[in-house]
């Protein structure tokens, strides 16, 4: 079983590290937090005093951390000085194109392999372990960290070279927050319209207005019963979250020359409905925004 560092214990990190120490490998855990720490130990994790010590004798990395700049910061003033000759690199954040082909270049200069690997199923995937994770970096490098990858996720793509996990996970997030926009406003147009919300679900869900957005989380009550907008809109993928994908979006649109209009507008849009005080709220609910309430 492997030696694996797993730096960032929060709401995803935590159960992912919980799932490698279940599968027996020897996790060395390290988070800002000493209660993440203390929750990952409690779950066969091993404590470490800081990022450096719990790399030292590493032969795999793994990071899941809020941004780009944190993971910049924690691969160039702790990982890279400290880790173990040969050790493999995985970072789990959702960070911009940009930072993950600079620390891949950073990693591969001191002589390390590295895949970029963010996830999608949110905080009850990272707990059952059935994730979907899309991975950027080199065919001999994905095959490294498959493995690993499969103990805490249940799809494992290879998107291609280096940053190519990022900017999948982008791409398709911008999709699910302009379709999850123009769902809510066919339903909205249909309430003005006079047309029951589960006959317009019955017709939508079987013609060509068919999506992820409507058939699997349906914005409003009703339809499908598994859906945030039977819970008022507990979280789920919370607004914050979509509202940083959107904009991460928005910075490698404005990178590469991308024209991607709707993605802008629903930055916008879930802009209004984080500063709203939604946050928290999962993104389906931009619905009752939309709805003017
Ligand atoms: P979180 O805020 O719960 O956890 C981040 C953790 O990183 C915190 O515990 C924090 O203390 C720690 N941290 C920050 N800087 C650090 C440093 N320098 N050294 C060590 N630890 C440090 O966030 P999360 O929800 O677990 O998300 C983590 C990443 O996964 C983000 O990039 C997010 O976009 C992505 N993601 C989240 C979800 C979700 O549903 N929560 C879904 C998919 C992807």
């Amino acid at each position: 079983m492997a030696k694996i560092a797993f730096i960032g214990l929060g709401n995803m990190g935590g159960p992912m590290a919980a799932n490698l120490a279940k599968a027996q490998h020897h996790v060395t855990a390290f988070d800002l937090s000493d209660a993440a720490v203390a929750a990952a130990v409690e779950k066969g994790a091993h404590k470490a005093a800081s990022a450096a010590e719990a790399v030292r004798d590493a032969e795999i990395v793994v990071t899941m951390l809020p941004a780009g700049k944190h993971v910049r910061e924690v691969y160039e003033k702790d990982v890279l000085p400290n880790v173990a000759k040969g050790a493999l690199l995985i970072d789990c954040s959702t960070i911009d194109v940009e930072s993950a082909r600079h620390v891949s270049a950073a990693a591969a200069k001191a002589g390390f392999e590295m895949v970029d690997a963010p996830v999608s199923g949110g905080v009850g995937g990272a707990t059952a372990g059935t994730l979907t994770f899309m991975v950027g970096g080199p065919e001999a490098v994905f095959a490294k960290a498959r493995p690993i990858l499969e103990k805490m996720g249940k799809n494992i793509v290879h998107a291609g070279d280096s940053g190519n996990g990022q900017a999948a996970k982008i791409c398709n997030n911008m999709i699910l927050g302009i379709s999850m926009i123009a769902v809510s406003e066919g339903f909205m147009l249909g309430k003005r319209l006079g047309l029951d919300a589960q006959k317009l679900f019955n017709v939508v869900s079987t013609a060509s207005g068919s999506c992820w957005s409507l058939v699997n989380y349906c914005p409003v009550p009703g339809p499908v019963p598994a859906s945030p907008a039977n819970r008022d809109y507990q979280a789920g993928f919370t607004a914050a979250m979509m509202l940083k994908d959107l904009l991460l979006a928005q910075q490698a649109s404005a990178a590469s020359g991308a024209a991607t209009p709707l993605g802008a507008e629903a930055a916008q849009l879930f802009s209004l409905f984080v500063n709203a005080g939604n946050a928290g709220k999962d993104f389906s609910g931009i619905i009752k925004m939309l709805d003017g309430k």
